[in-house]
Order: C-alpha cells, then sequence, then structure tokens
C-alpha cells in the first residue's frame, strides 16, 4: 500500500474511534534528539568500566551510587529536550477528546511538556525524585544540577534522593501497570509506535488489546505485524506530521 494510502486510512481510523490509546517506545524520543541507550550505536561503552544495563541497576545504585550518578547525570539528562510533531499531535488528539492514554516506555516526561495530561510512565520519570529515607520530594533540575560529591542529598533529612525511574532489578509500579493494561483494553483504536516491541513489558501489553484496529507504525518489521490492521514502515514524524 502506498504511504499516502495508509496516511488516509489511519485518519479514517482516527476520525472513527473516540477511544484511541498510544503505546509508545524510545523511537518517539529519539525523533527529539533524545539517544536511545539501549541501542547498539546510542549511548553504550563510551567511557565507563561497565555496561548501562550494570549502572542502571538497583543494586549498582545502592552500592557505587556516587558512580551511577556521574553516568546518570552523563546519559540521562534530557532536561533540554523539546516535544516533536509526534508529541504535540498526541496532546492534541487528548484534547479532542479523541486520545484516552498513552502508554510509554520513555522517562523523560515530553509527552507532559507537550500537554498531554493521562500518561502511564512504566519506567517512572527523571522529573521524580525522592529521598530514601523521609520520601521528600524533589524535581529532575534539583538531581541534575547538583554539584560536589555528586550524589544529591535530601535537604531536610540528609537521605539520598533515588530517582523514580525503574532500575533493572526494579520491578514496574503496579498501578502503573494497572491503568495502562486498562486503557488498552478499553481502547478501540491502539496505535503503537517507535518499539520494535522486544523488550518487556511492551510485547506483553498489547495483548491486552481487544479493539478493532492496532496499528504500528516503525520504521522496521515487528513479530506483530501480522496482528495489525495497519503497519506503517515509517519515522513517527513523517507519519503524525499528516494527521489531521
Ligand atoms: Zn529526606
Amino acid at each position: 500500500m502506498e504511504f499516502e494510502d495508509q496516511i488516509n486510512q489511519l485518519n479514517d481510523m482516527i476520525k472513527n474511534s473516540n477511544n484511541i490509546v498510544f503505546f509508545g517506545g524510545a523511537g518517539v524520543s529519539t525523533e527529539s534528539g533524545i539517544p536511545d541507550f539501549r541501542s547498539k550505536d546510542g549511548l553504550y561503552n563510551q567511557k565507563y568500566d561497565f555496561p548501562p544495563e550494570t549502572i542502571l541497576s538497583h543494586s549498582f545504585f545502592m552500592s557505587e551510587t556516587k558512580e551511577f550518578y556521574k553516568f546518570y547525570r552523563d546519559k540521562m539528562n534530557a532536561l533540554k529536550y523539546e516535544p516533536n510533531i509526534t508529541h504535540i499531535k498526541l496532546a492534541k488528539l487528548e484534547k479532542d477528546g479523541k486520545l484516552k492514554a498513552i502508554v510509554t516506555q520513555n522517562i523523560d516526561g515530553l509527552h507532559q511538556k507537550a500537554g498531554s495530561k493521562c500518561v502511564f510512565e512504566l519506567h517512572g520519570s527523571i522529573h521524580r525524585n525522592y529521598c530514601m529515607k523521609c520520601k521528600k520530594f524533589y524535581d529532575g533540575e534539583f538531581v541534575f544540577n547538583v554539584s560536589n560529591t555528586g550524589i544529591p542529598v535530601c535537604s531536610e533529612c540528609g537521605g539520598i534522593v533515588k530517582p523514580d525511574v525503574v532500575l533493572y532489578e526494579e520491578g514496574l509500579d503496579d498501578e502503573v501497570v494497572e491503568g495502562a493494561i486498562k486503557s488498552i483494553a478499553n481502547a478501540d483504536l491502539l496505535i503503537v509506535g517507535g518499539t520494535s516491541l522486544t523488550v518487556y513489558p511492551a510485547s506483553g501489553l498489547i495483548r491486552y488489546f481487544n479493539g478493532d484496529n492496532l496499528v504500528l507504525i516503525n520504521r522496521d518489521s515487528t513479530q506483530y505485524d501480522h496482528l495489525a490492521s495497519l503497519v506503517i514502515h515509517e519515522s513517527l514524524g513523517n507519519v503524525f506530521s499528516k494527521i489531521d
């Protein structure tokens, strides 16, 4: 099918739906310039003694907090990035009452920055940080701008401040997962974009979809292409810039 026909079909599906859910992966953020730290040519193996999976693990955070924060501030600081056309169009669809939820694997908060309200952040957010002792909240600036020892410390009690980001070895937040499942199960149109659907929990969550149309937008094929009503092998930006 020609790209133009695919866009027409997608616009028709959106027009006929009032319960859209968008499920997004790293590809949504890379178009804002944020590197995918899981990709081979991303950030890996540059100047650190450990692979990112090790550094971004719970046990590493607990035992090598200073080293963790060195990497975290160097590689995970997405504060300066701006939403792209995909974030913006999705926020508009929600405002128009068409889109009910976004489920994302990204932690950069760009959907909220674009104006989206109902966002299930499966892997947490760099914008939320909590003191491990007294639970006091700290924003992203506090953690990324800290100097001295490099470890952000609570101004109230001196406890170590930890990002509300799901590290390796940690489980997902139950409430977030339940909200995501509920939204997906109730949707009549599920648009999946910017993910190869290989990383847990993406592949598991879309199984809950029971609605009319599953749309997959990804540059490469996925194992779910045959289940979709519409598959568009294009960049998200190219697709969403043509959404009505
Ligand atoms: Zn504290």
